[in-house]
C-alpha cells in the first residue's frame, strides 16, 4: 500500500510538472525559462535596458569591464550607473577590467583583472560578483581554476547553442547565443532559438549595447529589443539571470 501511495504521489507530481512545464494543444500555461545577459557596460544598459527589464520584472546579468574608451561617458556607463543597476536588483558580473582574453594572460594577471572589478563593485556597495563572462568567448583551464579559487560559481562562454542541464554540467562553461542587429531578422532569430529549444533546455542570450555606440558590430536596435521583450512576455517566458540559473544547477532543480 505504501508503495502504491508512493507511486501515485510520484505520478501526480509528474502530471503537475507536465501541466506546468509543457505547452499543449489545450493551451495550458506555458512556463519556459530564458536567461538574459548584457556585456561591456555600454551606457544604454543604464538608460534603456535596465528600466525596460524592470518594468517587465525580468531578471538579467550585466557583465562589466572597462573596455578601451570607457572614459567616454556618451558611450559607457559610469560606475555610479553600474551601481544603480545593481541596486535595482540586477546581477553584476565580472568581464575583466580591460576585456583581455583569458588565453592571452597568465593566472597572476587574470587575478588582477578580476580583482579590479570586484573592488569597484565593493565601492558601490554591491555584492562581490560570482559570475564571469569570457571576453571574446575564449576560455581555458587556467581561467576556470582561477575563477573557482576566487569563489566564482559560473562563467558564460559563447558557442551559439542552447544550455542543456543534462549535458552542460560544468557551470564554468555555460553556452550562449550572441544576439545583435537592427532588422526583423534578429527578432526572427530569437524566436527560432526559443521555439527550437528542446524541453528542459534553456537558451542564454548575450546582448551588447542597445544601441551600442562604441561597438557597432554588436549593436541591437531598441525597437527590435522592445519586440523581443514583448514576445517573451506574450509567450509567458520566465526571464532570469545567470546567477539564478547557477543556483538552480547547484540545487538540482532544473
Ligand atoms: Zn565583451
Amino acid at each position: 500500500m505504501k508503495k502504491m501511495t508512493g507511486y501515485l504521489s510520484t505520478m501526480s507530481f509528474f502530471l503537475l510538472l507536465t501541466g506546468i512545464l509543457c505547452p499543449d494543444a489545450a493551451g495550458k500555461k506555458i512556463h519556459r525559462t530564458v536567461v538574459l545577459s548584457f556585456d561591456d557596460a555600454p551606457r544604454s544598459h543604464y538608460t534603456f535596458v535596465a528600466p525596460l527589464l524592470r518594468k517587465n520584472r525580468f531578471g538579467a546579468t550585466f557583465y562589466i569591464c572597462e573596455y578601451p574608451g570607457f572614459e567616454n561617458k556618451e558611450q559607457y556607463m559610469t560606475w555610479d550607473q553600474i551601481g544603480a543597476i545593481g541596486r535595482m536588483g540586477f546581477e553584476i558580473g565580472n568581464h575583466t577590467r580591460t576585456h583581455k582574453h583569458v588565453n592571452r594572460m597568465q593566472a597572476e594577471e587574470f587575478h588582477r583583472e578580476l580583482e579590479y572589478i570586484e573592488t569597484q563593485c565593493e565601492a558601490q556597495g554591491l555584492p562581490r560578483p560570482t559570475t564571469f563572462a569570457y571576453p571574446g568567448y575564449d576560455y581555458n583551464r587556467m581561467a576556470q581554476d582561477v575563477l573557482r579559487e576566487r569563489g566564482y560559481t559560473s562563467a558564460r562562454a559563447g558557442e551559439e547553442r542552447t544550455f542543456d542541464p543534462q549535458k552542460d554540467t560544468n557551470p564554468m562553461l555555460l553556452p550562449s547565443y550572441t544576439i545583435k542587429g537592427d532588422s526583423l531578422s534578429t527578432l526572427e532569430q530569437v524566436k527560432a532559438i526559443l521555439e527550437n529549444a528542446a524541453p528542459g533546455t534553456i537558451p542564454i542570450f548575450c546582448f551588447h549595447g542597445i544601441p551600442d555606440l562604441a561597438h557597432d558590430w554588436v549593436t541591437t536596435s531598441p525597437d527590435i529589443f522592445r519586440e523581443i521583450v514583448k514576445y517573451l512576455r506574450k509567450k509567458k517566458y520566465e526571464v532570469i539571470s545567470v546567477g539564478e540559473l547557477t543556483r538552480r544547477m547547484e540545487a538540482g532543480t532544473l
